[in-house]
């Protein structure tokens, strides 16, 4: 078994605003083992890019703990993050809104080893052969170290946010719905490259997308989330073949099937995501969850581990033997 790298102890992060306190990451805990992929999954407003950009202190959290190798980082000074940072990188999601259009290639990828001082201003030859090996290693051509992001297609930005990322030798990656922008040919391009990177660099990864049917084949493990908290958590493999809570199975049956003759049968939520302010304890899923029952207001559901690794967040859903939700 891999050892931890990131440990989440009880992370919290409310936003206060004029409307009363919005519960954007709610008491969340799990781990990320190295060289290892976690996908996180859930709609629009769960929580999921909080919860990313918490990880690697881009915000900081309300309370609870991010342990990154022994060591609790929301208590570290300036000083001491700016250091960890280097091996702390983000991959966003819209590689051209993340991207400066003023700057070429050259300038893009040479920010960080010039902000963090590793290469000196104006030593230009090791800048640019640096530039060079970092736009090699995302499949760059060498022939567009010149160019403007608005000059290239999507796929190549989001190499150019790669490379970037990559040129701090980083040892941790957030990717935030890195390829959700992209045409699908590109999508599996892009995976593929992270894919073969982790293999080289021994990249620990948290893959952030709204799409579960991205991170099948890419995630070690996954954690569904649902207005703020984790609803299921277990190995990829386990969760795709066996969803116990209400909700995943929802997002499950919305992937298609490349199968010939696959059939399942689509399960329709009702209504909308609640509102995160001030979300009242019980299950939050259950104005929209079909096996709503008089158990479901118990209270909010603890996330208990059903079988070995597979954990669950639904009243109905018991831990050992054959656990299935079964409607009421
Ligand atoms: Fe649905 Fe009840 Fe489980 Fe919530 S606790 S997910 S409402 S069955």
């Amino acid at each position: 078994m891999a050892e931890v790298l990131v440990r989440v102890r009880n992370l919290v992060k409310y936003f206060k605003t004029s409307r009363g306190v919005v519960h954007a990451v709610d008491d969340i805990s799990f781990d990320i083992e190295e060289g290892k992929t976690i996908g996180i999954v859930g709609e629009s407003g769960c929580g999921k890019s909080t919860t990313g950009r918490c990880l690697i202190c881009l915000i900081e959290p309300t309370s609870g703990e991010i342990i990154y190798r022994g060591q609790d980082i929301c208590r570290l000074k300036r000083s001491e993050m700016k250091k960890l940072r280097k091996e702390m990188q983000i991959i966003f999601q819209d590689p051209y809104a993340s991207l400066n259009p003023r700057k070429t290639l050259l300038q893009i990828i040479a920010e960080p080893l010039l902000y963090n001082k590793i290469i000196r201003t104006k030593d230009k030859f090791a800048i640019e052969k640096r530039v060079l090996e970092l736009m090699d290693k995302v499949g760059l051509a060498e022939r567009l170290i010149n160019t403007y992001p608005h000059e290239l297609d999507g796929g190549r930005r989001q190499r150019i946010g790669i490379a970037r990322a990559l040129a701090m030798e980083p040892k941790f990656i957030v990717c935030d719905e890195p390829v959700s922008a992209l045409d699908v040919s590109i999508q599996a391009q892009i995976l593929n490259l992270l894919k073969e990177l982790q293999r080289d660099l021994g990249l620990t990864y948290v893959f952030i997308t709204h799409d579960l049917s991205v991170v099948n084949h890419f995630s070690d493990d996954i954690v569904v989330m649902y207005l703020g908290q984790i609803v299921e958590k277990a190995p990829a493999d386990e969760l795709f073949e066996n969803p116990l809570h209400p909700y995943t199975q929802a997002l499950l049956s919305a992937i298609l099937i490349p199968a010939v003759g696959a059939n399942r049968e689509r399960i329709k939520l009702r209504g909308e995501l609640a509102s995160p302010i001030d979300p009242p304890p019980v299950c939050r899923f259950d104005k929209r969850c079909n096996y709503y029952c008089q158990d479901c207001d118990n209270g909010v559901p603890p996330l208990l581990e059903i079988t070995p690794g597979h954990f669950v967040a639904c009243h109905l859903v018991k831990p050992r033997g054959n656990a299935t939700v079964k409607a009421s």
